[in-house]
């Protein structure tokens, strides 16, 4: 039998059937309703026993909650894998995915991923499984109060500390203090202008206030950093080592280990790992 693992990103839909047949690709998050693809691919492949799916929005117990980027027009994927090809079916939100890839990938209990690619955002594991509080909005760290921003975020604040520390922030300091180009951390530090190196140096602080809020409210044994902007900058893995201990609690800090994530697609890896823990007992 096989089964099948489900990135659902704001851009693609990555999966990868395991098992007897192996295969893996990806279509436009754009061009497919994500439970028609699910149905497609199980109707093309009947052997597949069990789905698991990785998604870019607030999931709870199963059901999803929002979807800002994703065409999702069934919003109980669970209910209808099971009554309608009697499969069980597991899906989480992307960030608690990678940090379970994360946690397993480092071998590491006590873990907070911080992903900072066009949004900020947190997955934490606790003694080994995923975190996920009342409402499952533990680890919406891209929206803590920071300072006042002239804009609004997504979410209607206008001081978000993902207005500082994401690809999209930077992108609305740009425009606001016209910098030209490319929202591009180290051509922005290397710029003339000051304005523009001023935008560097905010996107670094927001980073190390986030991550130094992550350790001190929930003390990680490891913090891993990725996402986009952060892989393209690796020099923000040395900025937040060098400076954690200034910021955040000082026991927290010791023996603290901070990493950059090391994983191609940890969301993915991660909605594999959810597969593992599927029973069935429909
Ligand atoms: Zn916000």
């Amino acid at each position: 039998m096989s089964r099948l693992a489900i990135d659902a990103g704001g851009t693609w839909l990555r999966y990868e059937v395991v098992g007897q047949k192996s295969l893996c690709g990806r279509v436009s998050s754009k061009d497919v309703d994500l439970w028609q693809f699910i149905s497609s691919m199980l109707e093309k492949e009947p052997d597949i026993d069990a789905v698991a799916v990785s998604f870019a929005g607030q999931v709870h117990e199963g059901e999803i909650i929002s979807a800002p980027n994703i065409k999702v027009k069934e919003r109980e994927l669970q209910t209808l894998a099971e009554t309608l090809y009697g499969i069980p079916l597991k899906i989480e939100n992307d960030l608690n995915c990678a940090a379970l890839a994360e946690s397993v990938y480092w071998n590491e209990k006590e873990l907070v991923a911080i992903y900072s690619g066009t949004g900020l955002g947190a997955g934490i594991v606790s003694r080994g499984e995923i975190l996920h509080g009342w409402r499952s909005l533990a680890g919406e760290i891209g929206h803590i109060p920071y300072k006042e921003a002239p804009f609004t975020c997504g979410c209607g604040k206008r001081n978000c500390i993902e207005l500082y520390a994401s690809g999209s922030g930077l992108q609305k300091w740009m425009r606001e203090y016209g910098c030209k180009g490319e929202p591009d951390l180290s051509r922005l530090r290397e710029s003339l202008k000051s304005e523009c190196r001023e935008i560097a140096k905010m996107y670094e602080e927001a980073l190390l206030h986030a991550v130094a809020t992550a350790v001190t409210l929930l003390n990680p044994k490891a913090v891993v950093l990725g996402g986009g902007v952060v892989e393209h900058n690796p020099y923000l893995v040395e900025v937040v080592r060098r400076d954690i201990a200034n910021v955040a609690l000082k026991p927290s800090c010791e023996a603290l280990e901070i990493r950059m994530s090391e994983i191609e697609d940890a969301s993915l890896e991660g909605a594999k790992l959810l597969l593992d823990t599927i029973t069935y007992e429909l």
